[in-house]
């Protein structure tokens, strides 16, 4: 039978890498769903959509054309049929991310995509993100919530993105953690039965073998 695995927590926890790593190592497929959020995110800006208005992001949340490759040794996302990869990881798209997916009808639209990719996963998912295991698939066959101190995360995250400094860096990962941890619909949150690794002091290839520990179990 498939196995599903979600993986929630806030970035800068290693999720992405854990998550890819894992599926990779187990045969399965992997669904970034954050990167969902941030194409949407894209395509508003792209099409002159004020973010900061809930009923316009809403009016056309369902135009845009989403679709995943699942594979953890490359996966894509495009748009329209326009590969976005990239543009989604711009510090313009990151700012207004939060904004976007707190609609409703945004969610709505991003979880139904999501538990039919899911579904479709023959030997099965890892699915990382805010609200997996609370919401999306809260019959996962394992859930995951990934911490870190907020030294750590912002340590990582500038690492990731080269140029930063880290004091902005952790300044934008607290205020973009605060909205989704804070918004109504499915906010970022550790399920009752999940469970909870703390990665701060843990390397990389040590979440990755605790994670594929507890699959296997
Ligand atoms: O994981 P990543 O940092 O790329 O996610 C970008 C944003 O997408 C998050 O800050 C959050 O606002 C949104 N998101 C969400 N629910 C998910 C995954 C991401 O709301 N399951």
């Amino acid at each position: 039978p498939a196995v599903i695995v979600a993986i929630d927590g806030p970035s800068g926890t290693g999720k992405s890498s854990t998550s890819k790593a894992v599926a990779a190592q187990l045969g399965l497929s992997y669904l970034d769903t954050g990167a969902q959020y941030r194409a949407i995110t894209w395509w508003m800006v792209t099409n002159g959509i004020d973010v900061d208005d809930p009923s316009e992001i809403a009016a056309v949340a369902g135009k845009p054309d989403i679709v995943s490759g699942t594979d953890p040794a490359g996966p894509t996302i495009t748009v329209d049929g326009v590969d976005v990869a990239g543009p989604i990881r711009t510090q313009e798209v990151t700012a207004k991310v939060s904004a976007v997916s707190a609609v409703p009808e945004v969610r709505a639209r991003i979880t139904e995509l999501q538990r039919s990719i899911a579904a479709a996963a023959e030997k099965g998912i890892v699915v990382e993100g805010r609200d997996i295991g609370t919401t999306v698939l809260p019959d996962a066959d394992l859930k995951i919530f990934l911490t870190a101190s907020p030294e750590a995360r912002a340590a990582r995250r500038s690492g990731e993105l080269k140029n930063a400094d880290v004091h902005a860096t952790r300044e934008a990962l607290i205020k973009r953690d605060a909205a989704d941890s804070n918004r109504k619909t499915s906010p970022l949150a550790k399920a009752d039965d999940a469970v909870e690794v703390d990665t701060t002091d843990l390397t990389l290839p040590q979440v990755i073998e605790c994670v594929v520990t507890l699959v296997e179990e």
